[in-house]
Parts: C-alpha cells; structure tokens; sequence
C-alpha cells in the first residue's frame, strides 16, 4: 500500500455521501443536545500528554498502549485519545463561578494507536457532553436520557443501557482489595492480561473476553457487594430516575469501563449490530483534578463512526447521503455569451441559487458536462439569446425546453423548485 496515496492504517477519508451522512448526524446532535442546555466548545486536538496521565490513570491501556506522543522542544504531547480530559483541562483553568453547571458539548476526531478491525480505528469521531453540575443522580439519569434521545433522533432502535457503579471515591480501595482477596486462589486459572491487572487494574479483569477468566469471574460476589450502602443507593437512584422518564436500562454486574476517573455511575449503550464493537457510546460521573482544581461531572461519549455503520445496516444512511443536486449548468456558446454567464452566474448565487459553467467547449461538450454534474436545468445562451435578452433553460431531467427573459429566470427557477418540494407532511428528508 503506498503511503502517498493512502491514509494511514486505521484512518480514512470521508467522502460524498459519507459526508453528507455525517453532516445530518452533526446538526441533529447539536439541535438534540441544545434542547438540553449544552454548549459546544471546541478544544486543540493535541494536548500536554501529563492531562491525559492525570486525568485517565497511567495504568490504563489507553494511557500505556494506545496514545500517540511525541516530544518537541524538550516537551511531550498527544494527540487527544478522549475528549473529556481536554474539556477537564479548559475547566481547570477557569473559576468555579465559570464551571460550577457549566453543560458543553464536543464534536470531532480522537486518536488511539489500537489494532485497527472493523468498528476499531486509529482516528475516530466522538461526540460528547460533559456537564458540571453538582454531582446527584437526577443529573445522571438525565444525561442518560439526553443520550437515548440523541441516539433515536438519528433513528436508533433497539438500544440497550448497561448501568453499573464504581462506587463512591471511598469505596474504591476497599472494593478492589476485597476483589484481590476474592480472585487469590484462582490466579493461576486467569491469563497473563488478568495476573497482571490483579496488581495494577484489578477491576479490568471482570470484563476480560477470555472464557476462562469469564468463568473465574462467574463465580464470584458483584462487585457492589464490596461497596457501601451509599453507593448502591445511588446506583439505585438513578435506576428510579430512568423509570420515571421511560428510559429502559439494564444493571450489568460486569461492567467496568477502562478509566481511572470514573465515580459512582458508569454506562455502556450497546446496538444490535453483531460482534464486539456494538457498544456505541459510554459515560459515566466522574472525579478529576488539574493542577490546583478538582471536577466533578458525568459525561458521555458516542462513536460516531459506530452509529453511522449501525444507520446503514438498519438502510437509515442513503436518505441522509443522498446529493443535493447544481440547480443550474449555465452553457454558453461564443466568447460573449460565455462572459454574459460569467457575470449571470455571480448573480444567480448571490440570490441563492447553486450553478457552475464550463470554462470554454463545443456545445456538445458543455452540454456532457451539464448532464454529467446532475444539474437540474441547462441554461444555454448563444448570441441570438444574448441580443434578445433571452436564454433557454432546459430541464435536464425532462428534457422540456423554455425561453425566458434573462431578469425572469432566478424567479422561475424558484417557482419550479418550491412546486416540487416535497410538503412537511410527506415525511420526506429535506
Ligand atoms: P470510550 O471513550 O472508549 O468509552 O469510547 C466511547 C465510544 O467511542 C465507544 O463506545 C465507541 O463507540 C467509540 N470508540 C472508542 N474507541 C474507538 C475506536 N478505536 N474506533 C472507533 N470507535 C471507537
């Protein structure tokens, strides 16, 4: 594979209709999340690497295995692998009248160096929120909720919320020693990923894929049961909070998700689409502090690249990627009509009308061209047009011909295109 004309492994161009798809998923995000009080910010796509190692945990595999750094002038950077750490870090740099209930939002590329397979890239796309309120599981239970309903505005079905806790900040020590002490006599049965988690990350070893760690970790107490009343009501708090609001959950004993940060609350949102990488999105409350400030938030993040392939399998992306087609190739025969339409062309745009032209050609050809690009109408000039004032347009779908005088033609485009709108109520993609 050449590196000059391929991306690198495990990052791709978007393109065409892929580009449209994901324009629709980014304005309905943004009009969904709005409705809830979010704002967007935007951070730098590279970050000092220290605000990932502090935010995430340098036990982590995205910390240890996954981040690109690089040294420049005696300094280390990343590319962000994440975006709550970036959100964290603007954070940590305001005052609390600033942050205290600030919601953001964030749309845009993260970077991790994975094995890249299907639903695994080295650059993906998260869109994410994270909000500042004072931690409570009413606060949870409605970024929770905000999640769903931004899943199914893009026509999602079938979604399942895996919930579990982490528990208070308390309460972690003493729950990974109690599940140190359980997983002891079984060490031996765990693989080598696990006999080391045990030391570093013991939590990751309820959710490793090997069969028998799976059995290992079967037979042994949910983790909530090391934990205090405190946090098991909590957990219980926003399960209630979902139910008031409709949203349909599951409690996943098993779910640990792969940050240090995380407080109480952890989620996973799974789809149908078969395979490992049906997990969509994940959030959770969590704790951090940067520099002088500690934050405390709940936030998600959903993979964009995963809701896009979920909306094809489900044959929800061609409506969304279809191209909105050139209201007008403008044809001009002669060097004085192809001025003329030079000029006219600047002001059919100026009042809103889509047009290119070719820069010179046969008729025949600019006509190819014309029918090539999609264009809805030829307008064609040629210098017995351009004496009367007049100018042929020519539906190119049709292939119906009309002369018009040059000052009605914007006026007549519009017409034709307001009659074939399709209504509000044919339900039809805009
Ligand atoms: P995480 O930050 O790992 O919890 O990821 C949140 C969501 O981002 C996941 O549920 C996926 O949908 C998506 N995601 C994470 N890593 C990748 C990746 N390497 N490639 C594509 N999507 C990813």
């Amino acid at each position: 594979m050449s590196t000059l004309t391929q991306p690198i492994q495990g990052m791709s161009d978007i393109t065409g209709a892929e580009v449209r798809l994901w324009r629709w998923m980014e304005e309905t995000a943004r009009g969904v999340m709005t409705r809830y009080g979010f704002e967007e910010l935007r951070t730098p796509l590279m970050e000092h690497e220290s605000v990932f190692v502090r935010s995430i945990g340098d036990t982590t595999d995205v910390v240890q295995k996954e981040m690109y750094v690089f040294e420049k002038g005696g300094r280390r950077y990343c590319l962000r692998p994440e975006g709550t750490a970036g959100v964290m870090r603007h954070a940590a740099g305001l005052g609390p009248q600033e942050t205290d209930g600030a919601r953001w939002f964030y749309l845009g590329p993260m970077f991790r160096c994975e094995r890249p397979q299907a639903g695994r890239k080295r650059q993906f796309h998260q869109c994410g929120v994270e909000c500042l309120e004072a931690p409570s599981p009413v606060v949870d239970a409605e970024i929770l909720a905000l999640q769903m309903d931004l899943l199914q505005a893009w026509g999602l079905k079938n979604l399942a919320i895996h919930l579990n806790t982490r528990g208070a900040a308390a309460d972690h020590a003493p729950a990974a020693a109690a599940l140190r002490a359980a997983l002891a006599p079984h060490e031996a049965e765990l693989c080598e990923d696990c006999r080391r988690r045990i030391g570093q990350n013991v939590l990751r070893v309820l959710d490793c894929k090997n069969e028998p760690c799976k059995a290992v970790v079967a037979g042994l107490p949910a983790l909530t049961s090391f934990m205090s009343q405190e946090s098991r009501d909590y957990l219980d708090a926003v399960a209630s909070h979902l139910s008031v609001m409709g949203v349909p959950y599951m409690i996943d004993p098993l779910l640990v998700r792969g940050l240090d940060y995380y407080e109480h609350t952890i989620w996973e949102i799974v789809g149908t689409a078969a395979g490992s990488q049906s997990a969509l999105a994940g959030g959770g409350r969590y704790r951090i502090r940067l520099g002088e400030r500690e934050l405390c938030g709940v936030g998600f993040a959903i993979g964009m690249e995963r809701v896009a392939a979920a909306l094809e399998e489900a044959g929800l992306a061609a409506a969304h990627g279809a191209a909105v087609p050139l209201d007008l190739w403008l044809v001009g025969l002669g060097d004085a009509a192809r001025e003329a339409n030079l000029a006219l062309m600047r002001s059919l745009r100026a009042a809103g009308l889509s047009c290119r032209m070719a820069p010179g050609g046969s008729m025949k050809s600019q006509m190819r061209a014309a029918n090539k690009s999609g264009a809805r109408f030829a307008l064609i000039r040629g210098e017995d047009e351009l004496a009367a004032g007049t100018a042929n347009l020519k539906n190119l779908a049709t292939g119906e011909q009309e002369t018009l005088k040059t000052e009605a033609i914007e006026q007549r485009i519009q017409a034709i295109s307001a009659a074939a709108a399709p209504t509000a109520a044919s339900g039809e993609p805009t």
